[in-house]
């Protein structure tokens, strides 16, 4: 049986210690990392555990618990602490989105959670939801975001916002891997952070969960179980059943990651849902990521601002404040802000509406110009980047992959072309929030697709590209000759002339040719390729030419002259130089 992370967490449960320190233990005996653990043999491992276990025991002459155990924290290894006390802040609960292809138990997974993991009184209160709870599972506590699905995940993204430190992908064992599971994995490939899947519905009589597996594994998704590093739990959210590993396993990620904040430092909280109340005006539900937001504070979000009336927490209760990982309603805004905004503390109110004032000016603004932008001007920005990021929808999977494979032919080891989704299906919205959301250029390409009304609305109002083909090779044609320019520009080569190598001597400057021009002509400071058979020796400039003792600008086929070639003195009796131009080409 391979040593999974599942495993480990369990093994680190049992001594008492974290995953991470664990993990950090056995490299120091020599045992490889979490990664290449899944090759090591489970007796091995066990081996060292247990090495583990007596090397940190308590020496047996002391009297057990209360002397040990202080002198045992103070023998702790030095590194941990240093590396605490380097590290900016504690750990913070980790922001957990769920995400997966429709009905395959989203909500239900996260209503499930609320009721088994909420403390009994708060679960009471939650009488309407805020966005977010935090759940608790030994000791520790787990943010979600109660929104669930990709639109509103990337939809923070688009905004420049990223909530979430981790993302459960919900798979439904009776289902398997769907086109808008395809969809998740890719919004969270593309938000770049780790993912656990969780294999729901396991209760129905026909769920299948290997072939989930192996659904997974074809999208690079290779569960631990089978070798490879996604960590997957098998749950079932209408029962209740797993849910508690899926947890254990948030936990064991968040530690992994090493989820920090300093309630003290600089604030970073992001709005994760916001609506106008007949009776309390604008209310927002910001998540707390680092430092902490206070009643009477002077905030922006966006183009708004306002002073902190009051903050109210999942349970209805009003806080005075609200640290890192903890979700909060926020009272006293302006305007209803947008979610995927920032918040920021600015000393006064004044201050606070300056910056949104400003902000609303800007946005007003360079969002139009950004749409604005051409196919041209997204392609000389692919050519900076060298790389050009495509989102392709076509008509059935079969066009998709025609798509692709053309596509992947003419991308070459100079420009890398980098598909950030594919999919069937019209263009929507969330894809093209997903192409807002990418850091540097991301076009749309819908092939035999048109985008929806939706879809071209956000589009021209995030300023995304959108181009639709109905013919492939229109396609390839455009993506070809957008490769071609970020190659920079092309040259061709126009053949001149070419010459003989009949004697070649010795001047100061280096060798000369003796030439005789067999076709067309030579001419001074072209470029000359040297051939000696069939075999292409050398390609430079010509560094002068001269016909007996003068220096002549061309000579032309039938005549002889003398050849010196820039940088090259091998050139011998019998070469054949071929003289040639380079010309621009348009692609
Ligand atoms: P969402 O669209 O992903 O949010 O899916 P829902 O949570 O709304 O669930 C869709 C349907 O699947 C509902 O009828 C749920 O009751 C059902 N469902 C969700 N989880 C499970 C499960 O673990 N077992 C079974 N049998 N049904 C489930």
């Amino acid at each position: 049986m391979p040593v999974t992370r599942k495993r480990i967490y369990t093994i680190a449960q049992e001594l008492g210690i974290t995953s991470k320190e664990l993990i950090q233990k056995l490299e120091e005996m020599g045992m490889p990392g979490l990664k290449a653990a899944n090759t090591v043999d489970e007796d091995e491992y066990a081996l060292i555990v247990n090495l583990y276990r007596e090397e940190s025991a308590p020496p047996k002459e002391e009297k057990p618990q209360q002397k040990a155990e202080p002198k045992a924290k103070e023998a702790e290894p030095a590194a941990p602490t240093m590396e605490k006390e380097e590290r900016k802040g504690v750990p913070r609960p980790p922001i957990v989105s769920v995400l997966g292809h429709i009905d395959h138990g989203k909500t239900t997974l996260l209503d499930a959670i609320r009721h088994s993991r909420v403390a009994a009184k708060e679960a009471g209160g939650i009488t309407q939801g805020i966005g977010a709870y935090q759940a608790e599972i030994h000791g520790q506590k787990i943010t979600f975001i109660d929104t669930p699905g990709h639109k509103a995940f990337t939809g923070m993204r688009a905004r420049g916002a990223q909530a979430t430190d981790i993302a459960i992908l919900v798979v439904a064992a009776d289902d398997g891997v769907m086109a808008q599971t395809v969809e998740a994995i890719d919004h969270i490939r593309a938000a770049g952070i780790p993912m656990i899947v969780a294999i729901n519905k396991i209760d129905k009589p026909n769920a299948d969960i290997n072939k989930v597996m192996n659904d997974l594994a074809k999208q690079g998704l290779t569960p631990e179980d089978w070798g490879g590093d996604t960590i997957t739990v098998p749950i079932s959210a209408l029962k209740g059943e797993g849910i508690d590993d899926l947890l254990e396993m948030i936990l064991l990620v968040a530690e992994m990651e090493d989820i920090r904040a300093d309630p003290n430092g600089e604030l970073e909280a992001i709005i994760i849902e916001s609506h106008l109340s007949k009776g309390r005006g604008p209310v927002a539900t910001a998540v707390i990521r680092d430092g902490t937001l206070r009643e009477r504070d002077c905030i922006v979000a966006g183009t708004t601002y306002g002073r902190v009336k009051a903050l109210i927490d999942e349970a209805g209760t009003r806080v005075r404040e609200a640290g890192p990982g903890k979700a909060v309603e926020i009272l006293g805004l302006e305007e209803v802000p947008q979610v995927g905004t920032k918040i920021e503390v600015k000393k006064n109110l004044n201050e606070a509406k300056r910056v949104a004032e400003k902000q609303r000016a800007r946005e007003a603004t360079p969002r139009r110009s950004r749409a604005a932008m051409t196919v041209e001007e997204l392609f000389r920005e692919a050519a900076e980047e060298e790389k050009l990021q495509l989102i392709v929808k076509a008509a059935s999977t079969g066009a998709l992959e025609a798509v692709r494979r053309e596509i992947e032919g003419i991308s070459g080891d100079e420009v890398k072309v980098d598909f950030i989704h594919t999919g069937v299906g019209a263009v929507s919205e969330s894809d093209v929030l997903l192409a807002a959301s990418i850091t540097g250029n991301c076009l749309i390409v819908g092939f035999g697709v048109k985008p929806d009304a939706k879809a071209v609305r956000l589009a021209e109002r995030e300023g995304v590209i959108i181009l639709t083909y109905d013919v492939i090779y229109d396609l390839i044609d455009e993506i070809e000759r957008a490769i071609k320019r970020m190659l920079g520009p092309q040259y061709e080569e126009i053949k001149l002339g070419e010459a003989e190598v009949r004697n070649v001597f010795k001047v100061p400057a280096g060798i000369v040719a003796g030439c005789y021009v067999t076709d067309g002509k030579v001419v001074r400071g072209g470029k000359v390729r040297v051939m000696r058979g069939k075999n292409e020796v050398y390609t430079g400039e010509i560094a002068s030419l001269r016909r007996f003792e003068d220096d002549v600008r061309e000579v032309q086929a039938g005549r002889e002259c003398g050849i010196r070639i820039k940088d090259f003195d091998d050139v011998q009796e019998g070469d054949r130089l071929v003289f040639f131009t380079l010309q621009e080409v348009n692609p």
